[in-house]
């Protein structure tokens, strides 16, 4: 029997990790990779102690933090995909392994939004892709779209400018969203070309292959942009697939919780970070929420 059972490795579910197993709770920390979204991030320049950062570094640094603690155990590249109530107790399923905690914390982060266009799904990996830190590489010398106008889409921008030929950023929305220093970088980019109050249309595919990607722009006016990659970046969605019957949720499919404790609508099952309904999602945020939670579950379980 666990103390905690911990659902996602990225900064929250990480953080969690650390105050707890110094707590020397009995933590088993479930997640289908370490580091989360966090990890996806090329350059963190917002995170206090470190002028720049990759995401995978600065994760990789809490990762061993947690490793030092004999107390908490991991499992990596397996999800839980449901959590039972069995009395005061709780039991979650990995693969064929079930586990039983006293309490539970989801930390599982966010997914991304994807377009709803046709054929977006069959052209994952022939052209489309929704992490430029992860694809950028294949950009090499090719034209580019980025689709979005956020932190994302804007950080992907100026990532694929030092890779790609060309960066077209079709933008749904009036001006961009992004941080103001990256959205005065991307606008003094010669490489980069931004085409705001544009709606996607369509993929133009050759071959079984991405080729273009068609928009309307707000005078109505079609126009099909040569791209051999689209790198949609237009937000996240809360994992909460699978969690649904057991914590409440809000519209937007974002477990609710006490801001103060953390904890949701079950009692002994908490939940932090992006996969909440807090308002602002960044790196800091959940790492701060997964220490919340952390003592909060202390407290509980001392009850
Ligand atoms: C490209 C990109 C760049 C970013 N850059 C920055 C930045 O520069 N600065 C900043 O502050 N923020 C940045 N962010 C936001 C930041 O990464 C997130 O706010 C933060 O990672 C949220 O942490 P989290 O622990 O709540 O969730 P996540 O990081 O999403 O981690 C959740 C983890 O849970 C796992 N998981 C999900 N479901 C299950 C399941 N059922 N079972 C087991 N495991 C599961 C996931 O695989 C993942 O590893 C960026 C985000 C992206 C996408």
């Amino acid at each position: 029997m666990k103390d905690v059972i911990i659902i996602g490795g990225g900064p929250a579910g990480l953080t969690a990790a650390l105050y707890l197993g110094r707590y020397q709770r009995k933590v088993l920390l479930v997640s289908d990779v370490i580091g989360g979204q966090a990890a996806l991030a090329w350059k963190v320049e917002n995170y206090p102690g470190f002028l720049q950062i990759s995401g995978v570094e600065l994760l990789n640094k809490i990762n061993e933090q947690v490793k030092q603690l004999s107390s908490v155990e991991m499992i990596i590249g397996d999800r839980v995909e449901k959590i039972e109530k069995v009395g005061e107790r709780f039991k979650v399923k990995i693969r064929e392994i079930e586990v039983e905690a006293k309490t539970i914390l989801i930390a599982a982060g966010s997914t991304h939004r994807k377009l709803g266009i046709k054929s977006e799904d069959e052209l994952v990996g022939k052209g489309i892709s929704y992490c430029a830190t992860c694809d950028g590489n294949f950009a090499k010398g090719k034209d580019v779209v980025v689709v979005g106008g956020g932190n994302s889409a804007c950080g992907s921008a100026l990532i694929l400018s030092e890779l790609a030929q060309k960066v077209t950023l079709i933008n749904n929305s009036v001006e961009l969203h992004g941080d103001a220093i990256n959205i005065d970088k991307l606008v003094k980019n010669p490489k980069i070309t931004i085409i705001n109050e544009a709606e996607v249309l369509s993929f133009k595919i050759d071959e079984m292959k991405l080729s273009g990607i068609e928009y309307r722009d707000k005078s109505g006016k079609k126009t099909m942009v040569p791209a051999e990659m689209v790198f949609i970046e237009i937000g996240q969605v809360p994992a909460t697939e699978g969690f649904e019957g057991i914590v409440k949720l809000n519209e937007k499919k974002e477990i609710i919780v006490n801001p103060q404790t953390k904890e949701t609508s079950t009692p002994g099952i908490f939940a932090a970070g992006d996969i909440t309904n807090i308002l602002y999602k960044q790196i800091i945020i959940a790492a701060g929420d997964g220490a919340q939670a952390a003592m909060a579950i202390n407290q509980f379980l001392n009850r």
